[in-house]
């Protein structure tokens, strides 16, 4: 006979989740780039907006815009897909942000941080019509991030 395992759930960390079902203020795409996020993270709060979907590719807008491989668009448009229908999401927030390794860094802009923002300001664009083109109703907000903070590119 075969011996009665018991599977014990041993948790490594203790803290409730709620399990309500919500609706997401915005699907958020920012890069993994930690420098940025408690930034991006108040900036939304500030904003007031509830249960934001998130994603964090390296680059973040840049999936849309000028991404690694083709199938990177494709996946973060499926995510965007996914946001919508199950937490009925009606707006796309996109960020990129200020010597991100993604696009090569600073160093790529000669340092020129006017430079800097009108390339991603030219990203941001092709990356809202990319979104657009693939869900029309949906608002698409783009920003970009520096030490600073968030200014707004369209
Ligand atoms: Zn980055």
């Amino acid at each position: 006979m075969a011996k009665k395992t018991k599977t014990k759930r041993a948790y490594v960390y203790k803290e409730k989740s709620p399990l309500e079902h919500y609706r997401a203020g915005a699907f958020i795409v920012r890069c993994l780039d930690s420098r940025f996020w408690r930034v991006a993270k108040h900036f939304i709060k500030s904003l007031g907006i509830k249960h934001p979907d998130p994603a964090f590719p390296a680059g973040g807008a840049k999936v849309f815009a000028s991404p690694f491989d083709e199938y990177e668009t494709e996946h973060y448009l499926g995510q965007i897909a996914k946001s919508i229908k199950l937490h009925h999401t009606k707006k796309v927030m996109l960020f990129s942000h200020h010597d991100c390794g993604a696009y090569g860094g600073f160093a790529k802009f000669k340092n020129d941080p006017e430079k800097e923002l009108d390339f991603h300001r030219a990203e941001h664009i092709i990356a809202e019509e990319v979104i657009k083109d693939k869900f029309p109703n949906l608002e698409v907000e783009t920003y970009f991030i520096d030490e600073k903070g968030i200014i707004r590119t369209n």
